[in-house]
């Protein structure tokens, strides 16, 4: 299969790229060390259409097709991770649960300035207790009139502290996936504050915090969907959300393979390149085949997603495995650089902290494994 893309995704490549290598990649180091919140640069990325890629024009969205988003996510992590953390869970989750749940007044009052990055989306679905295990939540929304009352605590939320609207999974029913809703809650709301924030291995611009309800009441009309549809969402957001980490990954692949490339030609060591030696030419053929793969799997998972078909199974394969790839790829690139790749200088080292991650969130690669082995043992099924 050969993957033509169109002169559309072309530019779109393209103009990411030069945004990123332009923009981002002067900061990023500075935000790694800083911790700071990439606000300027996310409001640009709004400016260029980067923030509502996925959003119909109707709602001030590019509406370019999940190729082209994956395309541009994944530039974006080549130069900065912790920016792409942002674009991702606001793009694929965040945007994508909006338009396809959200009701008329909701998409105009936030989905419209979602799509041109003035408000910037979080997603809060795991709790101190209910990891990898989302059903076991213990957040509970309780009816009051017209308002729902919500108390519990939200764990390790990315732009928990940044966001202008979060997406809050939490109980209307003591048990069961049918028992879960799904709410648009905004900082202003008494009894909702923002907790500690999480001092981080890697992506450290990207703010991941803990979100805390104490009787914080909500509008019924802030009730995403149907009550009881929150479960629902929050799987259909993650199926788009693992395309947006599958990208991560290759970007973050691909930067680490090409600093890798560039050191190998540069540095000495008895009287030749390094990159002379065959044992740097084969660990930079298997990092440069890894990454070729990744980029296919991803690709494929995004193509199914644009010709709107189910894409849990594609979805759960490219973020494992590209995932994989980018902490196999990151840690060669500190094994190519020597001592100095384990020195903050030489951007791999960063490289390798940031794709760390990116096997734990959006469901553990053990939980995507459970989720492919469930989706090929019933396709099996399905052609006997
Ligand atoms: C930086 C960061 C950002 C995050 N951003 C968000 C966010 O924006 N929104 C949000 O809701 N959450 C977010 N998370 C939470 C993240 O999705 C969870 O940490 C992740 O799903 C794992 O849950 P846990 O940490 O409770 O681990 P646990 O579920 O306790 O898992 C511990 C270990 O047990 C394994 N395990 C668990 N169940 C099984 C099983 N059935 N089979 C095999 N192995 C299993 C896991 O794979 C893991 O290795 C973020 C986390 C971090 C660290």
């Amino acid at each position: 299969m050969v993957f033509e893309l169109t002169k559309e995704q072309l530019m779109i490549q393209k103009m990411a790229r030069e945004f990123a290598r332009k923009d981002l990649a002067l900061y990023a180091a500075d935000r790694d060390r800083t911790h700071e919140f990439p606000a300027e640069s996310l409001k640009k990325m709004g400016e260029l259409g980067f923030m509502g890629m996925l959003v119909p024009e109707k709602y001030d969205g590019g509406n370019f097709g999940a190729v082209a988003y994956s395309l541009a996510l994944t530039e974006i992590a080549y130069a900065c991770a912790s920016t792409s953390v942002v674009m991702s869970v606001h793009n694929s989750i965040c945007c994508g649960s909006m338009e396809k749940f959200g009701n008329e007044s909701q998409k105009e009052e936030f989905l419209k300035p979602m799509a041109s990055g003035k408000m910037i989306g979080a997603f809060a679905l795991t709790e101190p207790e209910a990891g990898s295990d989302p059903q076991a939540m213990t957040c509970k929304a309780i009816k009051d009139g017209d308002h729902y009352i919500i108390n519990g605590t939200k764990r390790f939320i990315s732009t928990g502290k940044n966001s202008g609207v979060v997406i809050l999974l939490a109980r209307t029913q003591e048990k069961g996936s049918k028992g879960i809703s799904a709410f648009l809650i905004t900082h202003d709301l008494p009894g909702f504050e923002v907790g500690r924030i999480e001092d981080k291995m890697g992506q450290c611009a990207s703010d991941t915090t803990d979100l805390l309800f104490n009787d914080c009441r909500v509008p019924a009309e802030r009730l995403l969907g149907r009550e009881g549809e929150g479960f629902a969402i929050a799987m259909s957001g993650l199926d788009d959300g693992r395309i947006g980490i599958a990208s991560m990954s290759l970007g973050i692949a691909m930067a680490a393979l090409d600093e890798s490339v560039k050191y190998s030609k540069q540095r000495k060591q008895f009287g030749r390149n390094i990159s002379e030696f065959q044992g740097m030419r084969w660990m930079i053929a298997d990092m440069a085949m890894e990454v070729e793969a990744a980029r296919l799997m991803t690709l494929n998972a995004a193509a199914v997603k644009e010709s709107g078909k189910k894409c849990t199974k594609e979805a759960s394969m490219a973020k494992c495995y590209a995932s994989e790839v980018a902490n196999r790829v990151t840690a060669q690139a500190v094994q190519i650089h020597g001592g100095y790749g384990y020195i903050k200088e030489y951007p791999v080292e960063r490289f390798y902290r940031d794709a760390r991650i990116t096997t734990i969130y959006e469901g553990t690669n053990q939980i995507q494994r459970v989720i492919i082995a469930n989706e090929v043992l019933k396709d099996k099924k399905k052609s006997r």
